[in-house]
């Protein structure tokens, strides 16, 4: 008879654990670390971008949990001794809070809101010599997929301009800029950069080249799936495609199709595919994600949705929070070098501006619902969410922790999944 202690607390000892407990974000980091011989990346239709595990034995695996954003993510303490720091529990540390627009119509008019990270970029390979901008863009073969780019002109940027709500891995091609002769910006949402953010204390070639790190406020991107159901919806055969833009052209923007053909293009109201994209869509562990407005990034934009107007075609605001000593620096040049029209903000305007704010409210709730169901949890560090929790009222709460506990047991997302290989 075995009379070894049984832990009932199923626990995390490798990245093959965070993808079969559905922890992945599928930021492309492992790929990057272990190579292409051990890690594969899928595009998997109705899940997100996952990690193929190709060797059934590898000490790696369990080596990425140091940097793997599914698995932990430590709080910011970039600002942690500078006076002028401004901190709200909601949205974390900032050195500076801006409003407003990309200085170039082309820019601003096909960005997502006002053009402030391709602005950011384009002054960055213009102005600071860095090398090239590793981001996302469309596919042009497959233009329903994202594809990890690297952008070197001001004409790439604005190609790649608008949110893609589509999954994307841009950590998959760290190793460029970690191969560069100049630093080089890296664009990624928030969890992408919460990898990069633990890479670079490993890889010193990688830290010394991130001569800018960019995000965006992010409420966690759709599967390909969403993408599928819209087109689907718009009787639009996919292979028909050649060009899916979600926003952009105006300020939110459409959802638009254009075609093989070049004569149809299709549309609908960034409220009407934003709704359907994100039913049903978006992976659970976005629920559970503590930094949704980036501040482990040196710059994170957003919407400044507290300025917009439905009557007066605005071409698009943009909220910009300075991260970092160096982002603060960085902004500041962009703004006297005529690349950004920028007046000061304040936390008051972000609470204002994204309601979804409100999401870190409510991990602590849902983290307790995975525990209770003895599930293994996000490590997250450093980040207040205990005591928003609690400020939270009673009937929130308990809303939260039973609605979170249903989901979990409907969905089946209670017990670990097999993987391929085994
Ligand atoms: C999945 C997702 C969720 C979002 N959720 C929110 C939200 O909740 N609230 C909010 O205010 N805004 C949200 N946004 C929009 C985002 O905040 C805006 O892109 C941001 O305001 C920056 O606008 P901009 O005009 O400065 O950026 P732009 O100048 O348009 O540049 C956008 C940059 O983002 C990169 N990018 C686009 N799609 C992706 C992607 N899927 N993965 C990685 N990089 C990408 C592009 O390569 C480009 O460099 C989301 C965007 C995405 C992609």
């Amino acid at each position: 008879m075995n009379l070894e202690p049984v832990s009932i607390m199923r626990s995390i000892k490798t990245i093959r654990d965070v993808v079969g407990w559905g922890l992945c974000v599928g930021c492309g980091a492992c790929q990057y670390f272990c190579g292409k011989d051990s890690i594969a990346l899928e595009n998997i239709e109705t899940i997100g971008i996952r990690p193929i595990f190709k060797k059934a034995q590898d000490v790696n695996y369990s080596e990425c949990l140091k940097f793997c954003p599914g698995y932990s993510i430590g709080a910011t303490r970039n600002l942690q001794h500078n006076e002028h720091v401004i901190f709200h529990p909601l949205i974390g540390p900032a050195l500076e809070i801006w409003q407003g627009c990309a200085s170039d119509k082309d820019i601003r008019y096909n960005a997502s809101s006002g053009g402030a990270v391709s602005a950011l970029a384009a002054y960055c390979l213009e102005k600071e010599n860095m090398e090239f901008v590793l981001h996302v863009g469309m596919d042009k073969y497959t233009p329903w997929y994202n594809k990890t780019v690297q952008s070197k002109s001001r004409t790439d940027l604005l190609a790649r301009a608008g949110s893609r709500y589509a999954p994307s891995s841009p950590c998959e091609a760290l190793s460029l800029i970690e191969a560069s002769a100049r630093p080089c910006v890296f664009i990624g949402k928030p969890c992408d950069v919460a990898a990069v953010s633990s890479l670079r204390k490993y890889r010193s070639k990688l830290d010394a080249n991130l001569g800018l790190v960019l995000t965006f406020f992010c409420a966690g991107p759709p599967c390909t799936a969403g993408t599928l159901s819209l087109l689907k919806e718009l009787n639009i055969e996919k292979k028909a495609t050649n060009e899916i833009r979600y926003r952009g052209k105006g300020w939110p923007g459409h959802f638009q199709v254009s075609f093989n053909n070049g004569t149809e293009h299709k549309k609908l109201t960034y409220e009407e595919s934003w709704g359907k994209l994100t039913d049903h869509h978006r992976s659970f562990r976005c629920n559970l994600c503590p930094d949704g407005l980036g501040e482990l990034a040196d710059i994170s934009c957003g919407d400044a949705w507290h300025l917009y107007d439905k009557q007066n075609n605005d071409f698009g605001q943009s909220l910009v929070l300075a991260r970092s000593e160096r982002g603060s620096e960085i902004l500041h040049r962009a703004m006297e070098n005529g690349y950004l029209q920028l007046e000061p903000s304040k936390l008051a305007d972000v609470i204002k501006a994204q309601p979804m704010t409100g999401r870190r409210a409510a991990i602590f709730g849902r983290l307790l619902a995975m525990k209770t169901l003895l599930m293994p949890v996000p490590q997250f560090i450093g980040f207040p969410l205990s005591k928003i929790w609690l400020k939270n009222p009673i009937k929130l709460k308990i809303k939260t922790y039973l609605g979170t506990l249903r989901r979990l047991l409907t969905r089946g997302l209670w017990h670990q999944k097999p993987l391929n290989p085994a």
